[in-house]
């Protein structure tokens, strides 16, 4: 049954080989019907646990290699914000529901920047109403490994852990890829998911360019106290110059917080045993006392600290039969809280590209390529934006100093007079009005009516409607007789535009 995946018969050291599902494959061993994909998935993080549950639900036989033998996600809990959310409802109610049971809501609470010295809030942003108009949930923060344990729920059976992509090739019409155990697996197409250091992207950029340091390392930790404004506030962040603190509420009474500093790596050594001590006196003192109540209340044994990095955004991220998604193909700063969100996208997207294709007409591998280029430039600007708006936010708060205050009166009295602390002030009106609602209103634009044609009377990424099946399995959907007859009949007007796109697209 595995005559698909695996190449060699070797025995895999530590990986847990699972059977395909009996829909997917053929008795007889040969390769299914072209109406079904041999998919390989490199990385068993978001991305790509996602990514298998689209794909299994389309039918498709999936494998996931994950490198790692034990799971193990950094900084605790993890916003879902109101598009990643409405994303996962798309792929999977089920899902959805699960993740909801067990998340808490942060998004129909205050929310905002406060500075960290006089803890005066500096803007505020509202992340429900965008949400709401949309019949989107509001943003929702989930512990990583329960969100882990609800997709493994439905796509563990296709993880095998300990295996890690070493290198992969394109033969023909299949993908080759050889893993860390000595074997190798062959598939129709490999979805590379393997995050921010990824192997799969040598095949886009062989110079294996390193990621670039976003001027920041980041501690995180739990904090287990109430703070006395739980109640109004979700989400905050205290600014300061070239740091800044993050806390949010995780529900249960746990408070999880960031430490972001301007310190470059490998710079300093940070001594794990007082590192809490070490933020309090020489990064953090003097700041805001809900700073110190968490600082206070975090044991030292449950924090960790990691360099931050991202990458400037590119554009190619399908190659043939070969592509990236999630932090493999657009690793973003943390700020927005939306690097899971875009690879839950990325894995809606690309099974929305996939049916498109796959229409029963004895095409589907043939035109996997064209698939995969649709994917490519139907997320890569999104994708680019969401990782231009992280890194602008990482500069704002970067050059923050806090805002210049005049008190009225005769003589005037000024207070932060400083170049800085001037254009701080300025910014603040911008960010409050026009700067955040538009970041909003632009992040919970997705999903909306992605792929009208396809999903044409259903919801967009309902993969398993009777109104997608059917458009899946057009039969009129046939391609252009002629070279250049599309445009033609395009530009004539001769064929009415949905049957263009029924025929063409
Ligand atoms: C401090 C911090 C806070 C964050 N907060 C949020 C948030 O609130 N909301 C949000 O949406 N995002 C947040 N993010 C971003 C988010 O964590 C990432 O964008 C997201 O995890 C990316 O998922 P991924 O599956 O693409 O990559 P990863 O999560 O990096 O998963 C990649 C997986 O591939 C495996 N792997 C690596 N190489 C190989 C290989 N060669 N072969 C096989 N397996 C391999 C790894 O072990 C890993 O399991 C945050 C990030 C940080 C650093």
């Amino acid at each position: 049954m595995l005559a698909a995946f695996l190449v060699s018969a070797s025995t895999l050291v530590g990986v847990t080989l699972i059977e395909i599902p009996a829909h997917a494959s053929n008795s007889d061993g040969r390769r299914g019907e072209d109406t079904t994909l041999d998919v390989i998935i490199a990385g068993g993080g978001i991305g790509g646990l996602c990514t298998a549950l689209v794909l299994l639900k389309m039918g498709y036989n999936v494998q996931v290699y994950e490198k790692t033998s034990r799971f193990r996600p950094f900084g605790g809990p993890i916003q879902i914000a109101s598009n990643a959310a409405e994303s996962i409802r798309r792929i999977d109610q089920g899902v959805y529901e699960r993740i909801l049971e067990e998340a808490t809501v942060i998004g129909n609470r205050m929310n905002g920047l406060k500075d960290g010295l006089s803890d005066e809030w500096f803007a505020t942003f509202d992340l429900d109403s965008p949400a709401r108009k949309r019949g989107q949930v509001s943003s929702v923060v989930i512990d990583r490994p329960i969100l882990q344990e609800i997709l493994l729920e439905r796509v563990g059976h296709t993880v095998s852990k300990g295996a890690e992509v070493i290198s992969c090739e394109t033969v023909g019409e299949r993908v080759r890829v050889q893993l860390s155990t000595g074997d190798t697996v062959e598939g129709d197409l490999l979805v590379g998911s393997d995050g921010i250091n990824s192997r799969v992207r040598d095949v886009f950029d062989p110079s294996r360019s390193a990621p670039v340091w976003s001027g920041y390392t980041c501690v995180a930790g739990m904090a287990y106290v109430v703070p006395p404004d739980l109640k109004e506030v979700g989400y905050k962040v205290w600014v300061g110059s070239r740091k800044y603190f993050v806390s949010v509420d995780v529900g249960g009474g746990r408070i999880q917080w960031y430490a972001f500093m301007n310190i470059p790596p490998g710079s300093q050594e940070i001594d794990r045993e007082n590192i809490l001590g070490w933020l309090q006196t020489s990064q953090f003192a003097g700041w805001s006392a809900d700073v110190k109540l968490l600082l206070d209340n975090s044991p030292t044994e449950e924090v960790e600290q990691r360099d931050l990095y991202d990458r400037a955004p590119t554009i190619q991220w399908s190659n043939g039969r070969i592509c990236l998604l999630g932090d493999a193909a657009h690793p973003m700063m943390p700020n927005l809280g939306q690097g899971g969100g875009m690879a839950i996208e990325d894995a809606l997207v690309l099974g929305q590209e996939l049916t498109k294709v796959s229409g029963g007409n004895g095409q589907l591998r043939k035109l996997l390529p064209r698939a995969l280029r649709n994917y490519n430039s139907n997320r890569v600007l999104r994708a680019a934006a969401v990782q231009g708006l992280s890194r602008v936010s990482s500069a704002f708060l970067f050059q923050y100093q806090p805002p210049l205050d005049i008190q009225w009166g005769f003589p005037p009295k000024f207070k932060n007079c400083g170049p800085r602390s001037l254009i701080t002030r300025a910014c603040q009106g911008f960010l409050q009005h026009v700067a955040f609602p538009l970041q909003f209103e632009f992040l919970f634009s997705f999903p909306g009516a992605i792929n009208p044609e396809v999903f044409e009377d259903g919801m967009a990424g309902d993969f398993g409607t009777e109104q997608a099946t059917q458009t899946r399995l057009n039969p009129h959907r046939s391609g252009p007789s002629q070279f250049g007859k599309p445009e033609k009949d395009l530009i004539s007007g001769s064929t009415p535009l949905r049957e263009w796109f029924n025929q063409y697209w």
